[in-house]
């Protein structure tokens, strides 16, 4: 068995018999790690309270066949403030588990978890509508995933332009040509904010969203379009505050 040390953020924990815990990882270096952490769950554990989704670690494992084993645990952030309130929570769990669906094991994921962590931090700034951080999220996390969504010219023929048709299967904005017929094009407004989710900065993302008309249309658009490639919707989403 060989030792490694890992860092990487907890996407989810689930029990496993008495005393041990179950605890899927985003790491930096080998992508989606499945590893036990035994006795965890007895009184006066040294991993604590270490171990919870959304926590940023310094590991030390020990690859088994299966699954890795933990020996070491050390917090480098706890993001316990995204835990303790409902909104940023129910965000936090969208993101790890839309980063559960895209993560592959044995693969690099240093963007992924760079981008898993700017989300995570800019829910802790508290921001006034967190479901739009979510949805920044979510386009940029389908960026990195390879579906980086065309705004400014047409997904199919390539044609410039802030087209106003959206279209999810084609990935993006649609030219007048390549439109399907009787398509209903976007808010000017809508599709300005889409630009800013999509974008990299964290800030503004309140002023950008301010207009809950735009704000509705771009969430139901960034719904669709993760639906869609990531195939099922995700669990944790309709337990978003909008
Ligand atoms: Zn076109």
């Amino acid at each position: 068995m060989a030792l490694y040390r890992e860092q990487g953020v907890v996407l989810r924990t689930y029990k496993l018999g008495e005393t041990d815990r179950i605890v899927h990882l985003l790491t930096q270096g080998r992508g989606k790690v499945r590893a036990v952490v035994k006795g965890v769950r007895r009184p006066g554990s040294r991993f604590g309270g270490r171990l919870e989704p959304f926590s940023h670690v310094d590991l030390q494992l020990y690859s088994g066949r299966n699954l890795d084993i933990i020996t070491q645990a050390e917090l480098i952030t706890s993001f316990a403030a995204v835990r303790a309130d409902f909104a940023l929570s129910a965000c936090g769990s969208t993101m790890v588990e839309a980063t559960d669906r895209v993560a592959q094991e044995d693969e690099r994921a240093n963007s992924l978890v760079l981008l898993l962590l700017a989300g995570l931090r800019a829910l802790t700034q508290r921001p006034a509508l967190p479901s739009v951080v979510l949805d920044a999220f979510l386009l940029r996390l389908a960026s990195v995933a390879g579906y980086h969504p065309y705004l400014d010219a047409c997904a199919t023929c390539g044609t410039p332009g802030r087209h106003r048709v959206f279209g999810v299967a084609a990935g993006g904005v649609l030219c007048p040509a390549c439109a399907p017929p009787g398509s209903r094009p976007l808010d000017v407004s809508a599709l300005a904010l889409l630009g800013e989710l999509a974008g990299a900065g964290w800030d503004g993302l309140d002023d950008a969203a301010a207009e809950p008309r735009a704000r509705r249309a771009a969430a139901a658009l960034v719904h669709s379009f993760l639906t869609y490639h990531l195939g099922r919707p995700l669990r944790a989403w309709e337990l978003v505050p909008r």
